[in-house]
C-alpha cells in the first residue's frame, strides 16, 4: 500500500514481453493506445489473464451469479 487512491491494475503483453503496472483511471487508454500504435489495433495487451478472472469472479459475486 503506497497511501495512493488510485488502484494499479497489471497488464501483460505477450509479444512485446511486457508486464508491467498502470493506474485503473488510465487502464483502458494506455491499452488501447499499446495496442493501436504496436499491433495496429489488435488486442494483444491486456489486464493479466489471472486478476482479469478474479475480476470476472468478484463481478459475478457482486451481481449475486455465484450465490446458489
Ligand atoms: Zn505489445
Amino acid at each position: 500500500m503506497t497511501g495512493d487512491d488510485d488502484p494499479t491494475v497489471p497488464i501483460v503483453c505477450e509479444e512485446c514481453d511486457t508486464r508491467t503496472r498502470v493506474p485503473l483511471s488510465e487502464l483502458a487508454g494506455l491499452l488501447d493506445r499499446h495496442n493501436e500504435t504496436r499491433h495496429d489495433g489488435a488486442e494483444v495487451a491486456g489486464v493479466e489473464p489471472e486478476l482479469a478472472d478474479r475480476i470476472a469472479d468478484l463481478a459475478a459475486e457482486e451481481m449475486g451469479l455465484l450465490d446458489e
